[in-house]
């Protein structure tokens, strides 16, 4: 059913250039990335895990930029309270050991930095000079890149994850990702030839361990065009969608599998409840706040994952 979008004080857009925020939270539930991303809302509370990832994401980001302990052991203690309830045993001064723990990690196994983390958006149109095709992918794309970085014979964007529990196999676990499949698209774009995939730097920190890791993520040529194939046809059908139903969220798609993990989506108290549209619309309004997130101008907003 349509709705007077204004009367709610809600407004419906399409960010400028797609990204895997975008696109990636699409393919996992659409009403999801409708009521984020196109409405331009969040729930109020932000989880700890993800303050977690992303001040451990800034501490790399400054320290790459300026070796200053000092200020890195300042975000850590403006940005995570020096003790908390939980369960995983995540405060200061276990925020504190693994940065030390990462810096030691980094001094003994080097990787070479050829990009500094940057926001990137890629135009792979008309006659761009394409890794992947004799015209061109026919698509743009953009993200916040982390470093792109050389690790033995190995050169690829740099992806951190932050997580509390330890995976037996690593590279299964991030194989299957929309975003690192993005990254290496938009790392081969600039460095003018396909990248062999991504490096993910992994930081295991829960109450009895602080361990980093790295991991090779590889995909070949094949996997990088069936992704911008994909792509292509996500875009069209978002697009399609925005232009005839921006103002009726049931056109867009409900995944239930999707509702609680990895971390819990922000409206199911709404989206779950058998409630009109009307009643949703007003909860999101009174619920949640706008937000409309740029990787033009913002970090990346999910770099942690906990079970
Ligand atoms: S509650 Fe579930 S179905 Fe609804 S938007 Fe969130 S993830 Fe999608
Ligand atoms: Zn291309």
């Amino acid at each position: 059913m349509k709705v007077d979008l204004a009367k709610f004080g809600i407004s419906a857009e399409l960010p400028p250039v797609f990204d895997h925020s975008f696109t990636g939270s699409y393919i996992e539930c659409q009403r999801m990335a409708y009521y984020e991303r196109v409405l331009g809302r969040r729930g109020r509370e932000t989880s700890y895990t993800l303050t977690w990832g992303a001040v451990f994401h800034a501490l790399t980001e400054v320290w790459t930029a300026t070796r200053d302990l000092n200020k890195c052991l300042e975000i850590i203690s403006v940005n995570i309270p020096e003790d908390t309830d939980d369960r995983y045993g995540r405060n200061q001064r276990r925020m504190q050991e693994a940065f030390l723990e990462w810096l030691k990690y980094r001094n003994n196994d080097p990787i070479e930095v050829l990009h500094t983390e940057q926001p990137v958006t890629i135009a792979c149109i008309g006659d761009h000079p394409c890794p992947y095709s004799d015209h061109s992918c026919d698509l743009v794309y953009g993200g916040r890149l982390d470093e792109i970085v050389r690790w033995n014979a190995l050169v690829g964007p740099l992806d951190f994850k932050t997580t509390v529990v330890e995976e037996n196999d690593p590279i299964a676990q991030y194989k299957p990702s929309h975003q690192m499949l993005g990254y290496t698209w938009m790392a081969s774009h600039l460095l003018g030839k396909h990248c062999w995939g991504a490096i993910v730097e992994r930081m295991i920190i829960n109450k009895s361990k602080i361990k980093p890791g790295r991991f090779p993520v590889p995909f070949n040529r094949d996997q990088i065009v069936e992704w911008v194939e994909n792509e292509r046809a996500v875009h069209a059908e978002i697009r399609q969608k925005f232009a005839h139903c921006r103002d009726d969220e049931s056109y867009w798609r409900q995944n239930y599998a999707r509702c609680w993990l990895p971390y819990p989506c922000a409206f199911r108290d709404a989206c779950l409840a058998p409630r009109t549209a009307e009643f949703r619309y007003r909860w999101i309004r009174d619920n949640t706040t706008e937000h409309r997130f740029n990787f033009q101008e913002g970090r990346k907003e999910t770099d942690s994952d906990a079970s």
